[in-house]
């Protein structure tokens, strides 16, 4: 059984390779521009490309896995954020990276191998300084009024991951139109500074990076490889920014593709529309994780819908989230298992995870659930002498047949959360509701 994954780019399922002893699985989320909480909508992704993360690590060992997550931490949102609160875009930024890392790992994501933030792949070697004059040199970029834009006219397979046309996508109304663009669809990247503006010395004067080039300067600089075999997002980074990734890896690398598999996860939805930001109809996870709702249940409500489905986030969800890992830990406290086979497979197959958690709990490592004791989940906080105490009174009631203190006892440990459950040789459990 080989794990197949679906490809935008070839629109078809396709088989990820075995690793090579020096040459591991390589895979790119493109992460959170750090200006503000995520929503739980931006949560999809990174939870989807643990679990692809967790399936490789089982598949072929951690040795063998490369996972790089990035920081936007260099842009104009981040910029008119700290202009606002009169602080530097680098506090606001790392505020808010703090606020991620703390968000992920609440639901369950392991750290990725490499976290880059944008700022620390400018200079060197690989960083974007270097990539673009390389594309300025190959002729597909062009400097003007302090700006380096790509020449989209020059790459001839662009549009070919969105399969959007040409002409479409130059006279797209979201591309800005500027006197300095040979034509409307070429995109920036560098702009200038200024002086009140973070900025870095290049041959084109002080500047910074567009959003686009940061991601292929990042992932040529930790994943060290031109192509990679994994690269993620959700399906609205598909154009312009995969588009335009795909096109300045490809054409600063002669051609090479910057990655295997494209992968894209479908949106999660408030009713008929995406949870966005600008529609302020926004969920953050620390909100839900606040009102008692538990990372792992938040999680699971997450995997329950294919990645690539849109995914409706109502109370329901959650409830019915809660109830299975309250059904799943009580089953793994009884002992009861499915088998791993049902599991792997489902996975296998363009990371299925609805199947996979009909099979749970013996999937519960690779889908990164179950990671707490039933011990924990049921009986954990409180007051638990005092509990022991009554379930003894109560012990003691029953042996004496008083039914009527039994019941009360019975009744006021219901009334603090605990459920008694007296089996028929009078051994007692007790566990929190
Ligand atoms: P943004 O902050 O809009 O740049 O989004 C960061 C990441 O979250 C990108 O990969 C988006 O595709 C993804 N994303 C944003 N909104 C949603 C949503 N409602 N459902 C799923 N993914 C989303
Ligand atoms: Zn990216």
């Amino acid at each position: 059984m080989t794990l197949h994954l679906y490809d935008t780019l070839t629109r078809s399922k396709q088989p990820v390779r075995t690793p090579e002893p020096g040459k591991p699985i390589t895979l790119y989320l493109c992460g959170p521009t750090v200006y503000g909480r995520a929503h739980i909508g931006n949560a999809r992704g990174p939870v989807v490309f643990d679990v692809l993360y967790r399936l490789l690590q089982h598949l072929h060992g951690a040795d063998n896995v490369r996972y790089a997550r990035n920081i936007t931490d260099i842009d104009d949102k981040i910029m008119a954020k700290a202009v606002a609160e009169n602080r530097t875009p680098q506090a606001v930024a790392r505020e808010f990276e703090q606020y991620y890392q703390d968000d992920m790992a609440a639901l369950g994501c392991l750290s990725p191998d490499f976290e880059p933030r944008a700022t620390d792949h400018i200079e060197g070697s690989y960083g974007m300084i270097a990539m673009i004059a390389a594309l300025v040199d190959r002729g597909v970029a062009y400097a003007a009024e302090g700006h380096v834009l790509f020449e989209v006219a020059k790459f001839e397979s662009y549009g070919k991951l969105s399969r959007r046309p040409m002409d479409e996508m130059i006279a797209g109304a979201r591309v800005e139109v500027a006197p300095y663009k040979r034509e409307a669809g070429d995109f920036v990247l560098w702009k200038p500074s200024r002086d009140d503006q973070p900025g870095w010395e290049s041959p084109w004067g002080r500047g910074r990076p567009g959003w686009h080039i940061e991601c292929s300067a990042m992932i040529r600089g930790v994943l060290e490889s031109e192509t990679i075999d994994i690269h993620g997002g959700g399906i609205d980074l598909q154009f312009p920014h995969h588009e335009n990734e795909r096109a300045q890896s490809c054409a600063a690398h002669a051609g090479a593709e910057l990655s295997r598999i494209w992968m894209h996860n479908g949106f999660l939805q408030m009713g008929e529309t995406k949870m966005s930001k600008s529609l302020g109809n926004i969920v953050t996870p620390r909100e839900l994780l606040d009102a008692g709702w538990q990372g792992e249940v938040i999680r699971l409500a997450l995997l329950s819908a294919h990645y690539r489905q849109p995914l409706m986030w109502t109370d329901a969800l959650l409830e019915q989230s809660k109830s299975i890992v309250e059904r799943l830990y009580g089953k793994l406290e009884r002992g009861q298992a499915n088998t791993l086979d049902r599991v792997s497979h489902a996975l296998m197959d363009d990371l299925n995870t609805p199947d996979a958690v009909a099979a749970l709990p013996d999937s519960a490592a690779m889908l990164g659930l179950l990671q707490r004791s039933p011990d924990e989940v049921f009986r954990s906080g409180g007051d638990s002498a005092w509990i022991e105490d009554r379930i003894s009174a109560n012990r003691v009631a029953r042996a004496n047949k008083d039914w009527a203190t039994a019941d009360q006892i019975r009744d006021e440990l219901l009334a603090a959360g605990i459920t008694l459950s007296i089996a028929k040789d009078g051994t007692t459990s007790w566990r929190r509701a």
